[in-house]
């Protein structure tokens, strides 16, 4: 199948309340133009230098979502065009963030990372620090971000159970947090080997790449 058959099953499939992030990384530029062709707008990146290197060379209205870990040294790079940052899991990278959006006289939408998975090699906060964090004095003062909701990954692993679970601690997460952001509507979670289950642990949006793309060959 092609990437533009291959988009258009999976769109068909999701419902209408789900967003779809086309995860683009490692792939030519000739692969986003057929998905872009197909009618896709969001494109998925986790490394700053070649969204940056893709957001100059591809069409503008391209919304580019930053999936990877952010180094707080890059943020200034993609300051200028970035529309959502998944993976944002601290306060200090928030407030780097925050000024690098200033310079721009932008507010960047940003998502918080959950750490949900038993791998540790995943990021992100527990509860615990996702509340501290929103609740401290310096969260206020930043007028130049916006938290839209939160972000996570589920443990690699072939136990649907523990994924099922998973998610649904996330969705749990994300319910309690309206306590405290009552505005808060993107839950990104979800990716080509869980994406069905996610939806139905209440997943808004998916960030979905080889089921696309194929498979990744890293150097
Ligand atoms: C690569 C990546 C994805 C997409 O993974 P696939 O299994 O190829 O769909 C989703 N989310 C994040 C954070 C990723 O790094």
């Amino acid at each position: 199948m092609s990437i533009k058959e291959k988009l258009l099953n999976i769109k068909k499939a999701l419902p209408n309340q789900v967003t779809l992030v086309a995860v683009s990384k490692t792939k030519p530029l000739p692969d986003l133009q057929e998905a872009y062709d197909a009618g896709q707008r969001i494109f998925g990146e986790n490394k700053i230098q070649e969204m940056v290197q893709k957001w100059e060379e591809l069409p503008k209205d391209i919304e580019w979502h930053m999936i990877g870990h952010v180094q707080r040294n890059k943020v200034k790079y993609m300051a200028e065009f970035v529309s959502l940052i998944h993976g944002v899991d601290s306060l200090k990278l928030l407030t780097e963030i925050n000024k690098q959006a200033a310079k721009h006289d932008r507010i960047i939408p940003c998502l918080l990372q959950i750490h949900i998975a038993q791998e540790e090699t995943k990021f992100g906060l527990d509860e615990k620090e996702l509340k501290e964090l929103l609740n401290s004095d310096s969260f206020k003062t930043l007028k130049n971000i916006e938290v839209k909701g939160l972000m996570g990954m589920a443990t690699f692993t072939d136990n649907k159970n523990q994924v099922k679970e998973e998610f649904g601690s996330l969705k749990n997460i994300f319910n309690n947090t309206k306590n405290i952001l009552p505005n808060i509507s993107v839950l990104s979670m979800g990716m080509s080997g869980d994406y069905t289950m996610a939806i139905e642990e209440g997943s808004t949006m998916v960030r979905i790449g080889s089921s696309i793309f194929g498979n990744r060959n890293y150097a």
